[in-house]
């Protein structure tokens, strides 16, 4: 039997930076909806934002609530409000615990910022890159809230992004313009989307090479300190703040890795998550490996927020392809290789797939992935039965004895 200790977590000093820009962000937000200083709109995480922004809407994004719902643990008491109308318990538990948030008035940002209600929308937008829900969530809104709707179609599971795809997408992003103007009262300016387009590759870019300090030996970051910094990210790309903070960030882990400071101690294991993360388990998921002396330190979900494609020159073209290689929505051939790579890249000993009961999309070991990877690289792999959002799916017993006996396998190799 492997010997547990007991870690204490190594905090990450620039934190308290994001959560300043996180609650500036939230508040901006909120007063916007309430006083119309200016448009909201609602828009899913790799939807257009930059193009929302150049016209001045302040921007919410569902999914990222959802994820407050579920790091709250708010979400598996409120997913049942969202199944009573008819959402089925099955279906991504973004969607049911976001709805259900809406049906009983109860939001995380209310203790986090003291925000009473969601920022009610004046316009909705969507991509269906990354799954099919996006479309149903954001189109239940449209109607109860009866406000606007938009959407980009893309195609699912490409091997290759061919130019057709892309120039598809990229007139689907231009159609936004005049249903834009019209709602947000601004004309389109070109050069502001530009530079939205600009600060946001430079923000994501950033984001990349926080990433990949986990590459060093001991890794400074894991990817559950991965899941809170990439915040900034997700909800502040497209702004000169998020590029200042993951400055800053990337600073400090330097810093850890010039002072061979590992995020965790004694780090033996290097491990790579594949999937969601558990919200309402991530410390106690991280205390478990920090606790076998193992460390998580990369995944597909937190590097699904680079895109070094855009490019101002030509930013509807380089928006679109950015937004149509995303690895959610690519063929089984080329996630395999891109898992490859980052085998290589981190080092990794072994693989933890999350198999996320109500997200299909991103469950990456429904068809065999996990196996034909592990006999083309040698690389051991693991399976976790659970779920994003909803810990009702989730058993903590099974699992620290599945990542247990998964530890003491690599400890044998
Ligand atoms: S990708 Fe998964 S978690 Fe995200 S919105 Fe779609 S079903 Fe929900």
């Amino acid at each position: 039997m492997t010997e547990e200790k007991k870690v204490t977590r190594k905090k990450i000093r620039s934190t308290t930076v994001m959560n300043q820009y996180m609650a500036d962000y939230f508040l901006d937000l909120d007063r916007c909806a309430r006083t119309g200083e200016r448009k909201v709109a609602w828009c899913t995480s790799v939807g257009p934002a930059e193009l929302l922004h150049s016209f001045g809407f302040a921007v919410h994004y569902p999914e990222n609530h959802g994820a407050m719902l579920g790091a709250s643990r708010m979400a598996t008491d409120l997913i049942p409000y969202a199944n009573a109308i008819g959402y089925s318990p099955d279906i991504c538990s973004y969607l049911t615990a976001d709805i259900g948030s809406y049906l009983s008035n109860n939001t995380p940002l209310t203790k986090a910022y003291g925000i009473e209600k969601i920022p009610k929308p004046d316009l909705l937008v969507f991509d269906t890159n990354q799954c099919r829900d996006v479309q149903d969530w954001m189109s239940w809104y449209a109607k109860e809230l009866k406000v606007p709707i938009y959407g980009i179609y893309a195609p699912k599971y490409p091997n290759e992004i061919t130019n057709n795809l892309v120039q598809s997408m990229a007139k689907q992003t231009e159609d936004l313009i005049e249903p834009l103007e019209e709602i947000s009262g601004e004309k389109f300016d070109i050069d502001k989307f530009r530079e939205k387009l600009k600060l946001s590759r430079e923000c994501t870019e950033l984001w990349g090479k926080v990433l990949r300090t986990a590459a060093a030996k001991p890794s400074p970051m894991t990817f559950f300190d991965g899941t809170i910094q990439m915040g900034p990210a997700v909800v502040l790309r497209g702004t000169q703040q998020a590029v200042d903070y993951y400055n800053l960030l990337l600073s400090e882990l330097e810093e850890r890795i010039a002072n061979g400071e590992g995020a965790v101690e004694n780090e033996m294991h290097r491990l790579y998550w594949d999937g969601m993360p558990v919200w309402g388990r991530l410390r106690a998921h991280s205390e478990l490996f920090a606790n076998l002396n193992s460390c998580v330190l990369a995944s597909t979900y937190c590097n699904s927020w680079i895109f070094s494609a855009f490019d101002e020159n030509d930013p509807f073209y380089s928006m679109a392809r950015a937004y149509a290689e995303i690895f959610i929505v690519r063929a089984e051939e080329t996630k395999e290789k891109y898992i490859k790579e980052m085998i290589d890249l981190y080092q990794i000993d072994g693989i933890i797939y999350h198999d996320s009961k109500t997200c299909p999309a991103n469950s990456n070991c429904r068809y065999g992935m996990h196996k034909r990877l592990e006999t083309e690289t040698g690389i051991p792999s693991l399976v976790i039965n659970g779920d994003l959002n909803d810990l009702r799916l989730i058993s903590d017993e099974q699992t620290k004895t599945n990542v247990e006996a998964f530890i003491e396998q690599l400890e044998e190799n």
